[in-house]
């Protein structure tokens, strides 16, 4: 339930962050529980994607084969998006089949898809080989196509406003299990499947983009996720994506971020702050009783400083909870106190939820809380929340009881 707290001194009510229809599991001190490592279930099958080129020539040869066929079988599944064996005919047929089915096991199930009345958007429902579930969203927008992906089934860091976060941490997802979900959306672009205006340029007829926003938090898979992007970005053995066009999210896994900053990948990097004080932040992003506000925008500056990419700051505008303009203002001195033209803020609208606490700020506090912004020298601009419509925006990505009975019956 809300707790209304009287105004504050700027007049203006404080909704303070609580769970709604749920309760959130609590550790020893009474603090939102935190899950860092992934409980030990089954392992998904080893899969191309998960291993580096080398030891995919090891893995052909322990098959039988040549270790050159390995680079045949990368190129058919990482850049023609398939595992069909009847399609790759360049490997000779016998031992084909052991090939594929050593390197490429199948790791997604879809189960359901929902896509707009436009089509330019379709959320994917996949379970996983021990049944756990996760989602994918693919938008196309004016000269790119978007990805959403997931890293984790269910996620550990339990912020009170998310329903992915209720269950808990299911496991990790492998680096296979997070590629081969561009792998399918691929698939499904070339089948023509998503809406909206096609490209004339049949290149430019793939995902160009991915935003680790999906379910789970990407840092807290940090190993896995790094392969995954590896995958994607490399020239020679992976997809070949550009890793500008990758952004990485995070809730603020501080020394994840430091480690990431280290790394030869220039992706881009999101912090999803949604508060800049401490004692809203505390409530909102249970993480932050661990890493505080100015620790998580120090590390963000580390990142800009090493990589020189101008960081993403999250902020989903909430109703008298996080919208106020004199945390528009304190988020400003925040992020100007450690330099300039570093960081962008993309504040994101909410929909209206009428009788949740977690509803859409008055649009005149948006426009006020991105004027302020503005006007301090924060670039900063209300992003795009393609897919809420399906109930499929970042951090908000659930398997329904709908879902889970699709998924027991297919
Ligand atoms: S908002 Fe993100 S980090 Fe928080 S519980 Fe949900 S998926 Fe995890």
């Amino acid at each position: 339930m809300a707790r209304a707290l009287p105004p504050t001194s700027s007049g203006a009510p404080q909704v303070r962050p609580a769970t709604e229809g749920w309760q959130q599991k609590k550790d020893a001190e009474g603090r939102p529980l935190l899950q860092f490592a992934s409980p030990k279930r089954g392992k998904p099958p080893v899969h191309l994607a998960d291993l580096t080129p080398e030891q995919r020539v090891e893995k052909a040869k322990e098959l039988g084969l040549p270790g050159f066929r390995a680079g045949q079988l990368e190129r058919h599944y990482l850049t023609r998006w398939t595992s069909d064996p009847a399609e790759m005919t360049d490997l000779p047929a016998s031992g084909r089949e052991e090939l594929v089915a050593g390197l490429l096991p199948p790791l997604l199930t879809e189960v359901r898809r929902l896509d707009t009345d436009k089509g330019d958007t379709i959320k994917f429902l996949w379970k996983l080989h021990d049944g756990a579930l996760v989602e994918s969203v693919l938008m196309r927008y004016p000269g790119r196509i978007t990805l959403c992906v997931s890293s984790q089934a269910g996620c550990g860091m339990n912020c009170p406003f998310c329903a992915t976060g209720q269950a808990g941490l299911t496991r990790n997802m492998s680096a296979a299990e997070i590629v081969d979900q561009v792998v399918r959306a691929n698939q499904a672009i070339a089948r023509g499947e998503l809406g909206g205006k096609r490209s004339t340029d049949q290149s430019l007829e793939r995902v160009s983009n991915i935003v680790f926003m999906g379910m789970g938090e990407p840092l807290a898979n940090y190993a896995r996720v790094m392969q995954a992007v590896r995958v994607m970005t490399d020239k020679k053995h992976g997809m070949g994506m550009s890793a500008r066009g990758i952004t990485v999210s995070t809730v603020g896994l501080v020394p994840a971020i430091t480690k990431l900053a280290a790394e030869d990948i220039p992706v881009t990097f999101a912090l999803s702050l949604h508060a800049p004080d401490d004692e809203l932040r505390d409530e909102l992003i249970p993480v932050n009783s661990r890493w505080k506000v100015d620790e998580a925008l120090d590390a963000a500056r580390g990142y800009f400083e090493r990589t020189g990419r101008r960081v993403s700051i999250e902020y989903a505008l909430i109703k008298d909870m996080n919208d106020h303009p004199w945390r528009a203002d304190l988020l400003a001195q925040k992020l100007n106190a450690r330099g300039r033209g570093w960081v962008h803020v993309n504040p994101i609208p909410l929909n209206p939820t009428p009788g949740s606490i977690w509803t859409a700020s008055e649009p005149h506090v948006q426009n006020e809380f991105v004027r302020r912004l503005n006007a301090a020298g924060i670039p900063t601009t209300l992003r795009d929340t393609r897919g809420k419509e399906i109930d499929g925006a970042c951090g908000q990505l659930v398997a329904t009881e709908d879902d889970e009975a699709a998924a027991s019956a297919s």
